[in-house]
């Protein structure tokens, strides 16, 4: 690969990058291809990839939730296939929602849920639709008035509230309306119909399809973590560090810069590791918490109100060919603790070791501490072994084994105060330690993909090499979410669309 060139960055630049999940690998991929020097900690003693990664458990391959390679981002597309070339696999896309016994198709199609939810059903959910277009919420605070504008109460409490009451252990009405505009932003009942009923638009006029009905992206063939496994290899290539059991645990700083880092290992061994330069997709808590100094009082307290909801996932091996054809299923059946189904088979046929096989993962949403998350691995493989046999999905005696992995901070908690606490950090920040970046998910408390995630570490990383002054939060800050923001025809044309464009601050 050619080494871009050095126009910026003096030649004692040196960047520490704290975390090997997406966000920290692209910046380090991209500081590579400048020649700027770099070291990464990451604080797993086995993987690079964050919650992208891929567990290896008996030759079976599984995500920390299904992971897909989808972006409107032609530079990350590009980079994905810079990287993976081949071995990125097209994958169909096919995902229902399972309730009251019955599979809903997602995206809604309108015959299948009208014949799932019955005339009368059917009836009171229009009537709740026309009710809320005549009479919407007036500036929608709350996920729950929101969505309740977009489709109708009766729909929302169907196919939204158990759901995202699930992902988010809270109430719909105390989630910030951000999170829904950022999800489902340009989908309503009426656009959800037309798509259901009218053919999908070609080529160009892609222009007008809205993402979240998106029925094809790429996955690596080995599953997500494959693509970070071959940065991390790259970078090792090149001569650069990615070090791996080196827990992140105080950053110094001296006279308004950071100027090295200590690192503790398995043994409790401490290092320090110095710079000019420092990246960070720690969760934004603990980085204010492991400054040193202290930071004033108000950016801690700031810190310390970021919440953060935990996942777990328990994938089981199941003695059957097949279990279902979806990449996915929602669980909105209140009735289990289950909150969505992976079927890793049908991502890739390379995720099982065995093909008379199947790997699905059960995954959980919780918060770290509460029942769910300290429940022994064997009583929550057994508890997934019983949810799928309530669902109907298979026998219990067909699951063989199971394996439970813990992820604390899967998603960063749009609550209503969230973005006040972290203007607060980010303006302290911005002056008070200028070569400090924040990137990625945790690391900025937002709801990125990898895509959004390694498209803020690109910016960074660019500021280092180039001298440039990029604004890593403008990506994504108009809450578009790739999942379910529209395609216009700018984004077929290979540039980075404008929303989303490195804005100079
Ligand atoms: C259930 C689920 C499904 C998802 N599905 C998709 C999808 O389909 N497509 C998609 O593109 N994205 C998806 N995502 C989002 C994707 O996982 C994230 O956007 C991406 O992993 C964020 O990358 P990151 O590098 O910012 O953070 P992370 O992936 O969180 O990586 C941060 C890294 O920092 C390390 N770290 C933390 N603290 C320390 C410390 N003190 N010292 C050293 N290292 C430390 C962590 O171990 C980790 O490796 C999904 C996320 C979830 C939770």
């Amino acid at each position: 690969m050619a080494a871009g060139a050095r126009t910026q960055a003096d030649t004692a630049t040196r960047v520490v990058v704290m975390g090997a999940g997406p966000a920290g690998l692209t910046a380090a991929y991209e500081l590579m291809k400048h020649d700027v020097p770099v070291v990464v900690l990451e604080q797993d003693p086995r993987f690079v990839g964050g919650i992208s990664r891929t567990v290896e458990h008996r030759g079976y391959r599984f995500d920390i939730g299904g992971h897909r390679f989808f972006s409107k981002s032609q530079e990350v597309e590009d980079l994905w296939t810079e990287v993976l070339g081949d071995e990125l696999l097209t994958c169909g896309r096919l995902s229902r929602i399972y309730y009251r016994g019955k599979y809903f198709d997602y995206p809604l199609k309108a015959t299948n849920a009208l014949l799932n939810l019955g005339p009368v059903e059917t009836v009171r959910c229009m009537s709740s639709y026309a009710w809320a277009r005549i009479r919407p919420v007036k500036n929608p605070k709350t996920l729950e008035e929101w969505v309740s504008n977009q489709f109708g109460h009766r729909l929302f409490s169907i196919f939204f509230k158990t759901y995202t009451e699930k992902v988010w252990g809270m109430s719909t009405s105390a989630l910030s309306a951000d999170w829904a505009a950022q999800r489902i932003k340009g989908l309503n009942l009426s656009e959800a119909i037309k798509n259901a009923l009218l053919p999908q638009k070609q080529g160009k006029q892609r222009g007008a399809v809205i993402t979240t009905l998106i029925d094809e992206f790429r996955y690596p063939r080995f599953g997500p973590g494959q693509m970070w496994e071959r940065v991390r290899d790259l970078l090792l290539a090149h001569g650069d560090e990615v070090a791996l059991g080196q827990s992140v645990e105080a950053i110094h700083h001296v006279d308004g810069r950071v100027t090295r880092v200590t690192a503790v290992d398995a043994s409790g061994e401490r290092r320090d590791v110095t710079g000019t330069h420092f990246i960070s997709t720690l969760p934004v808590r603990e980085l204010i918490n492991k400054m040193d100094p202290a930071l004033p009082e108000p950016v801690r307290q700031a810190a310390n109100s970021l919440k953060y909801r935990d996942f777990l996932t328990v994938a089981v091996v199941v003695n059957r060919e097949s279990v279902f054809p979806d990449n996915w299923i929602y669980i909105h059946d209140p009735t289990v603790k289950v909150g969505r189904i992976q079927g890793f088979k049908n991502w890739s046929p390379y995720m099982v070791a065995d093909p008379k096989t199947t790997c699905l993962g059960l995954e959980y949403f919780c918060f770290e501490g509460d029942g769910l998350w300290s429940a022994s691995d064997e009583a929550l493989v057994e508890l997934a072994r019983r949810e799928l046999a309530q669902l109907g999905m298979c026998q219990a005696e067909e699951v063989a084994w199971g394996v439970v992995v813990r992820q604390p901070k899967a998603y960063p908690v749009y609550d209503d105060v969230y973005k006040q606490h972290l203007s607060v950090i980010k303006e302290y920040l911005d002056t008070a330690l200028p070569n400090l970046s924040l990137v990625g998910r945790n690391g900025m408390h937002h709801y990125n993909n990898q895509d959004h995630s390694m498209m803020t570490a690109l910016l960074a990383a660019r500021n280092i090499a180039l001298g440039t002054h990029y604004d890593p939060w403008k990506v994504n800050t108009d809450a578009e979410y790739h999942e379910e923001s529209r395609i216009t025809d700018a984004d077929m044309s290979g540039r980075l669309v404008p929303t989303l464009a490195p804005v100079e601050k």
